[in-house]
């Protein structure tokens, strides 16, 4: 059985020799957050245009600095937004502002702290370098210069770059379209009352939350009853947009149509089990250019599933690189024993009492449990090449996205 490390790398692998024609779309810059860039965005000017303080302070001539105590003549002032006209001579100094232009002939700024008033002028109280407190024009960006790369997601940071150089609308790729399908006769739309044997399609709700998280624009369609005429024709209408992620109806059970519907209307099959638990019958395939996840139905593994291999296609579909998932190391509070000779993703909290990250496993009743991840702020995996753990063992944890 593949690895979930392998089964994220076919995935990858199907996405990126599968991948059709992105398209883009012209958004305004407020409403990117999020978003990947179609586009190469560049510096309308350099940055900074001018060079910069970057202490309030006295702009001087270094080389007219020596020692602990020079005076400097104070010949006007330099503040952000309204620079000073002349020139900086020998012996002189012109007050300056954090964000202000430095004026000609000076080349360092002296920072007031180091500076002490003396009637009219100023004593410089250090030596000074050329350059110090200055960020010349044009260092960290020249103008035409590429700032942000096509194929990047605009965080904020990426944002106030766009913004920093002018663009007030910015060209992106359209969001991945992934339709969410559940199945199972079971299974009853949420606004319905459930009877005595009947659940709320939860399954739905996550699925769509997941797509969204990940930067996907979800497509809810519902749920299939197991009969294959109905299924297959809620699979054909998922099979029109980038990604079909289904929930249910992947085990071996005999209501289990999902994988024998997906063979008859053509989809090649990658996978249809990964060594994980919960989430072991996850099925991958594809028909066309469109990616088809067939997650298994039990709450905490379809949402373990799609984070694992729906979220890397989600990436590439969208234009970026497939980022990997963003594990990190904490601390076990308890021992954890696992038996099956699977890697296991336990609800789990991680806190930081005194520091250190500490990871402890929540109780659960298994994979039914959404009462656990609830509570559960990441998951905690067990290799497979270690099952059992014992307290204070570094262990590898996997932040629930979107509350962590
Ligand atoms: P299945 O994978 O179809 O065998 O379903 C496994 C378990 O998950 C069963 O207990 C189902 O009732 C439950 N389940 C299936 N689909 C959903 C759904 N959409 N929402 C919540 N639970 C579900
Ligand atoms: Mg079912």
């Amino acid at each position: 059985m593949l690895s979930y490390t392998d089964a994220r790398l076919k995935v990858i692998q199907v996405a990126e020799g599968r991948q059709g024609e992105l398209i883009r779309e012209t958004i305004e810059l407020r409403k990117g957050l999020g978003r990947v860039l179609a586009e190469d965005v560049t510096a309308d000017r350099d940055y900074p245009p001018f060079d910069r303080a970057t202490r309030d302070g006295f702009a001087v001539r270094s080389a007219d600095i020596c020692g602990a105590s020079t005076t400097v003549q104070v010949i006007g002032e330099s503040k952000a937004g309204t620079p000073f006209n002349g020139a900086v001579g020998r012996g002189q100094g012109v007050q300056i502002m954090t964000g202000a232009g430095v004026p000609a002939g000076a080349d360092a700024v002296v920072m007031l702290e180091h500076t002490r008033a003396t009637n009219g002028d100023v004593v410089i109280e250090r030596n000074i370098r050329a350059g110090e407190n200055v960020v010349p024009s044009g260092s960290e960006a020249k103008a035409g210069q590429v700032v942000l790369r096509r194929g990047t997601r605009l965080g904020y940071a990426e944002l106030a770059m766009a913004a920093q150089v002018g663009q007030t609308n910015v060209q992106v790729y359209r969001r991945p379209r992934v339709a969410v399908l559940s199945t199972g006769d079971e299974v009853v739309a949420i606004e319905r009352p459930p009877g005595p044997f009947e659940i709320r399609n939860s399954n739905g709700v996550s699925l769509e939350a997941q797509a969204q998280l990940a930067g996907a624009q979800p497509v809810p369609l519902g749920n299939a009853p197991d009969r294959a005429d109905e299924l297959r024709a809620l699979i054909e209408r998922g099979l029109l947009e980038d990604i079909l992620v289904l929930s249910g109806g992947v085990s071996a059970g005999k209501y289990d149509l999902v994988e024998g519907v997906l063979r008859d209307l053509g989809a090649e099959f990658f996978f249809d089990a990964i060594a994980i638990r919960p989430g072991r019958p996850a099925v991958f395939c594809a028909r066309g250019n469109t990616l088809i996840f067939g997650l298994p139905g039990n709450p905490v593994s379809t949402m373990v599933t799609f984070e694992l291999l729906a979220v890397p296609a989600i990436d590439i579909r969208g234009g970026l690189a497939a980022r990997p998932l963003p594990l990190f190391k904490a601390k076990l509070a308890r021992p954890v024993t696992q038996k099956a000779v699977l890697t296991h993703f336990l609800p789990a909290r991680v806190s930081w009492p005194e520091g250190e990250p500490v990871v402890e496993e929540l109780p659960w009743q298994g994979s039914g449990d959404i009462a656990a991840v609830a509570q559960a702020n990441c998951f905690l995996v067990v290799p497979e090449t270690r099952l059992n753990l014992a307290a204070g063992d570094w262990v590898e944890v996997l932040p629930r996205r979107g509350v962590f």
